[in-house]
């Protein structure tokens, strides 16, 4: 009998563990940009398929390493195909009443703000996504019975501060849970939005301000992670208490770059510590996420992750699109974003290529803790 019931406590949390649906990762390597005056060793990484790719190996260039995601973008995807096969399958639910994410990872540099926002020319994630809530939202047949309403917030999270960007000099806000596990931010400035144009003329204004900050405050932007907030909110025309909402969440994170590396001091220091601690936690909440293992998912431990809390996981659908570049310089730092995202990895003895150069010697003892440390922590 008292097995039985240990047979049924286990049995409990299994399924109590399958809830948790698992975060999608995605991988997009950005083109090559070198200099003309940088020497040129050629990239150090490339796509082998649409799930797999190789990086050489800095303990031995003959050999290198292979990560299988759920999918790999080479440097000639285009916008409009990340779009659609990553982020544009997602977005019925948020009508539906379900929680989304879509973040951007990877080092400064790397792509981020690229994949996220793009330029007028080349549409990121978030203006093609908002489009596309509009058309959801306008296809929808009246008989059905349900008035749609979508509204905008917007926030950074920075030095572990959330700070609202649609009202300047806010101060440091509070993340709050209600009965029904729902997170959300007292003060913050909602903006109920009409149409992609109504969208743009604040979200453009308040990117810019972000941007015109971070020029000031040190690349400010770099190490903060900017987190845009759709929401649907749906009533039922015949019983207007009935109401249902959905949260998309579009984030282009800080910069993973270890920043202990840079030589950052004093408050440059803290800053990259505070970063750190949300996309440290990050990890943790993605790792335990998908290999479903984990008992406690680790929400609490940052601001990203608590305010992620209902939207991450659970019954909420996320994508996680780490940004790599394949230039030398970005070795150490694409190595640790891919051991961060990958499902699995597999060192394979075939060369790279015939011409391998060594990896920069200078830095190979440095690669080896984080790389030994990254190791030890995943096991
Ligand atoms: P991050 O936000 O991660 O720091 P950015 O998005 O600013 O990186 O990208 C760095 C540079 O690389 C920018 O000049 C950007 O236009 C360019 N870039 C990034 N990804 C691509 C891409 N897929 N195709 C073309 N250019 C890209
Ligand atoms: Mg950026």
């Amino acid at each position: 009998t008292r097995r039985i019931r240990m047979a049924q406590r286990v049995a409990l949390s299994e399924g109590g563990n399958k809830k948790h649906s698992r975060v999608r990762v995605a991988v997009r390597l950005r083109p090559f940009l070198a200099q003309p005056d940088e020497r040129d060793d050629g990239p150090c990484v490339r796509g082998l398929d649409s799930q797999n790719l190789e990086i050489i190996n800095w303990r031995n260039a003959t050999e290198s390493v292979k990560y299988h995601f759920d999918a790999f973008y080479g440097e000639k995807t285009t916008q409009q195909e990340v779009f659609l096969s990553s982020v544009k399958p997602i977005l019925p639910h948020v009508l539906n009443g379900q929680n989304a994410s879509v973040f951007a990872y990877g080092p400064t540099g790397a792509g981020k703000t690229h994949t996220m926002l793009g330029s007028s020319e080349q549409l990121g994630v978030i203006p093609r996504a908002v489009r596309e809530v509009f058309n959801l939202v306008n296809a929808k047949d009246a008989n059905e019975g349900w008035d749609y309403k979508i509204g905008m917030s917007y926030l950074e999270i920075y030095n572990e501060k959330v700070l609202d960007l649609l009202s300047p000099n806010s101060q440091d806000l509070p993340i709050r849970e209600d009965k029904d596990k729902n997170i959300f931010i007292p003060g913050l400035t909602h903006i109920t939005i009409s149409s992609f144009s109504d969208f743009d003329s604040h979200f453009v204004p308040a990117s810019l301000n972000r941007t015109t900050a971070s020029t000031k405050l040190n690349q400010r932007s770099s190490r903060s992670h900017a987190v845009l907030l759709i929401k649907v909110v749906r009533t039922w025309r015949a019983l207007h208490h009935r109401q249902q909402t959905g949260k998309l969440y579009l984030i282009d994170l800080a910069g993973s770059e270890d920043n202990r590396r840079t030589g950052n001091q004093g408050i440059r220091l803290k800053e990259s510590g505070a970063i750190n601690l949300s996309l440290f936690t990050l990890s943790k909440v993605v790792d335990s996420l998908n290999s479903g293992t984990a008992i406690r998912v680790p929400y609490r431990d940052s601001k990203l992750t608590r305010l992620l809390q209902d939207s991450l996981g659970g019954s909420a659908h996320s994508v996680m699109i780490t940004n790599i570049a394949p230039e030398y310089k970005y070795y150490f730092d694409t190595f640790s974003a891919l051991n961060f995202a990958a499902k699995s990895k597999l060192i394979v003895n075939k060369p790279f290529t015939r011409e391998t150069v060594a990896p920069p010697v200078l830095t190979v003892k440095r690669a080896r803790e984080t790389h030994e440390a990254q190791e030890s922590g995943t096991e």
